[in-house]
């Protein structure tokens, strides 16, 4: 069975692109088939695996607006070991307003992906910074929701809060879909905003997950590089707490290194 994972905060600049990215790229290396799935108008996924949105023939963007893309023309393939892309572009914003008139208009990203999921063992979906129509389709598409939450900002508890109520009331309307864990990101234990976040946060009555992904200067060159950290600096601290990340919350086949 195929798991799709979305990564959704309302609140942006909270390590959404940076934890969908890596992710993908630790679940590649573990062995597993990745579909990595922009849906995001700033494509900052897209960005993150070195992909130019100009370059690509199609976009989820096409796929979703335009008769007669087929889903893989708008794939990248093999954008990292194991991962292949659905890439974004600006004009998805756009999207967003013509679906307002559309009948079952949440339900638009989880068709798209029907044809393409059972190609992959996991499809990662990375969201826009509000709970507008876009990040609802995302949740609509998606199996369980990973919410990152920004030890360094206050106002990121807020926004994993306000995103936990949207799941629950998709899931009361019977979406299949539920609140995985939160996500501790940039996290330095020893900042008072880390001690000030960490109590409220296992109040909010959601699991959080074990590891922490530490605040690192290097996750934002990885961006400019196009390549995930996991893959650029796989031994580094930022790296290795993806690595885990992932593992923790999807126990993967041997690495093939560690098979050979
Ligand atoms: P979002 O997608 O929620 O807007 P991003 O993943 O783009 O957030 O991260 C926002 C900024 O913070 C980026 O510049 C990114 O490089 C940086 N960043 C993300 N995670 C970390 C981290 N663990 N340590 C330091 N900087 C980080
Ligand atoms: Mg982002």
């Amino acid at each position: 069975m195929t798991r799709t994972v979305a990564v959704s905060s309302e609140k942006g600049g909270v390590g959404k692109t940076t934890t969908a990215s890596n992710l993908a790229a630790a679940w590649g290396v573990l062995g597993h088939r990745v579909l990595a799935v922009d849906f995001d108008p700033q494509f900052a996924l897209t960005r993150a695996f070195g992909v130019a949105p100009s370059h690509a023939s199609a976009t989820v963007y096409e796929l979703l607006s335009q008769d007669g893309v087929e889903p893989d023309d708008a794939v990248v393939k093999e954008v990292a070991p194991g991962v292949d892309l659905l890439p974004a572009r600006r004009e998805l914003r756009r999207l967003e307003i013509g679906l307002v008139s559309e009948v079952r208009r949440e339900e638009f990203l989880a068709q798209a992906l029907d044809e393409l999921r059972s190609q992959y063992d996991i499809v990662v979906v990375d969201s826009p910074p509000n709970l507008g129509l876009l990040t609802v389709n995302v949740l609509c598409a998606a199996d369980e929701v990973l919410v990152p939450v920004s030890m360094v900002d206050s106002g990121a508890l807020q926004g994993a809060a306000e995103l936990r109520a949207s799941v629950a009331g998709l899931a009361k309307r019977r979406f299949d879909v539920r609140v995985r864990a939160l996500v501790k990101t940039l996290a330095d234990p020893r900042r008072v905003m880390y001690q000030a976040i960490e109590e409220p946060l296992a109040g909010l009555g959601v699991p959080v997950a074990r590891t922490e992904i530490p605040l690192r200067a290097d996750f934002n060159n990885a961006v400019a590089a196009g390549v995930p950290l996991v893959l650029s600096r796989p031994d580094g601290r930022g790296g290795l707490a993806y690595r885990r990340l992932a593992e923790e919350l999807f126990a993967g086949r041997p690495a093939l290194q560690a098979v050979a």
